[in-house]
């Protein structure tokens, strides 16, 4: 049996003092896949992972080892790293393979992590279930009938089943947060444009982020640090200074919290409700103010974000024509036929949907109706944001109305799969950070999600208030 560690840091000096030899460690993680491969959490898996293990130990021994030397980590099957297949879990990119790497997984590299694999997700990130994927759906590692989350699923599971040390997930509206509640670990949103987008196939370019899912608050706060930064081949991405996250995550601060009324009425499953309620009693007795507030826009969020998004989608997804990118339909008259056949061929049901919806909401005649309405709804969302940090430093709310349901039980009733993001995509709307921390377990020992969320840039205090009560 390899030694145990609490967090990266423990791990490094492990590796130092001879105690773990990191080969051995990806090995062992070789195998958990392997014994897990029900699970469905990979679609690749990179085998050589291991032939990186002896230089970095090395280097480690050394003392000249990056930040991230010898931590194990998965990549959402939606990142491009190069001569790797790209899939996003569709079809319609089966044998297609990455040019060049995504900035978010070159700085792990760069900073001597270990990539072992890419992991399942919803097909183009479009779910909360990890149902809607060609290779078939991920189980939640936890009850094996029931859902990981999505659409980041794979990389969750992943990380909850010990098959590596932490995964990067991508968050549209949810995709890394309720995944990362469902299963049990810690994931982190990041605000919009602290992580460079360079190499993420767009969903809705918005909206969509890029952030780690991790076994603690450490490993969160060490890789959030590594991949945040402004990047020259990505124009949305910040040139806000990335604070030190690491030696500034044990700073004693009390927090001013508030707990929108909106997201604890009907619809929240009565024993969330209670463990999170319970939680913040305890976050107040550690020194935190806890005050109610209010978000009064809520309730328009999930109808805003599916406007939105859809729109994007329609138009990001154009791309795939059967002429640039992966299938292309054989036994077709002529051009038309080729693009019509090739993709109806490559998408899935979801995805199809999506396209048809955002089609339709930029349609002339609909889009000052829909599209343009939601625009301006979007800026309302915001500003019940900006009025409440006004008032407190940060937001707790639950991840998710409820715990990890079954595989199948929504899968035929979009509208009902939607609501999984009630309490989600207003971050993604705001463009601020967000993170889920597991708080415990219901009656059947199934994970219960807390969210804390900031206003723009300050991941850090999502970290810190984290670090000192979780
Ligand atoms: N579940 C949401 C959706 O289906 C969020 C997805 C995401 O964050 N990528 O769009």
């Amino acid at each position: 049996m390899l030694p145990g560690y609490k967090n990266h840091s423990e791990k490094i000096e492990l590796i130092r003092s001879g105690k773990l030899s990191l080969k051995e460690n990806i090995s062992f993680f070789l195998s958990r896949i392997e014994t897990e491969k029900k699970l469905n959490a990979f679609n690749f898996v990179f085998r050589d992972a291991v032939n990186a293990a002896e230089l970095i130990e090395q280097k480690i021994k050394e003392s000249r080892a990056g930040k991230l030397a010898g931590m194990v980590i998965a990549i959402k099957d939606v990142l491009a790293i190069k001569d790797r297949p790209l899939t996003c879990s569709s079809n319609i990119l089966k044998n297609f393979e990455s040019v060049y790497t995504a900035t978010s997984v070159q700085k792990l590299i760069d900073e001597d992590a270990i990539i072992i694999g890419k992991t399942n997700c919803d097909e183009f990130a479009m779910g909360s279930s990890n149902e809607n994927s060609a290779f078939g759906a991920v189980l939640n590692p936890i009850d094996n009938s029931r859902v990981p989350g999505g659409s980041s699923g794979g990389s969750a599971t992943a990380v909850a089943a010990n098959l590596c040390d932490a995964s990067l997930g991508t968050d549209t509206g949810g995709s890394i947060r309720q995944p990362a509640a469902f299963c049990g670990v810690y994931g982190l949103k990041p605000t919009y444009g602290r992580v460079s987008r360079y190499g993420l196939t767009a969903y809705g370019s918005s909206f969509d982020t890029i952030g780690p899912i991790a076994k603690n608050i450490y490993d969160l706060a060490l890789i959030l640090q590594v991949i945040s930064g402004n990047d020259l081949n990505d124009s949305t991405s910040s040139s806000q200074i990335v604070p030190d996250f690491i030696n500034e995550i044990n700073a004693d601060r009390k927090f001013k919290i508030g707990l929108p009324k909106e997201y604890f009425s009907e619809g929240l499953d009565s024993e969330i409700r209670k463990k999170i309620t319970d939680t913040c009693d305890s976050i107040k007795k550690s020194g935190h103010m806890v005050t109610e507030i209010s978000l009064p826009h809520t309730e328009y969020s999930i109808p805003t974000y599916y406007i939105l998004t859809t729109a994007e989608a329609s138009s990001n997804l154009a791309r795939y024509d059967g002429a640039h990118f992966g299938h292309r339909s054989k036994n077709v008259a002529n051009l038309d036929q080729m693009y019509v056949k090739s993709r109806s061929e490559g998408f899935g049901s979801e995805v199809k949907r999506r396209i048809m919806l955002g089609t339709y909401v930029l349609s002339s005649g609909y889009y000052d109706a829909y599209y343009r309405k939601a625009q301006k709804v979007r800026r309302l969302l915001k500003q019940d944001f900006d009025n409440a940090f006004k008032e407190v430093d940060l937001i707790i709310t639950p991840t998710t109305p409820t715990v990890a349901f079954k595989i199948g039980e929504k899968s035929t009733d979009p509208l009902e799969m939607y609501l999984m993001d009630i309490y989600t995509t207003s971050a993604n709307l705001a463009g601020i950070p967000g993170i889920n921390i597991p708080v415990g377990y219901n009656s059947e020992e199934l994970p219960i999600g807390m969210q804390i969320m900031a206003k723009e840039f300050d991941e850090l205090s999502l970290l810190q208030l984290a670090f000192s009560n979780f």
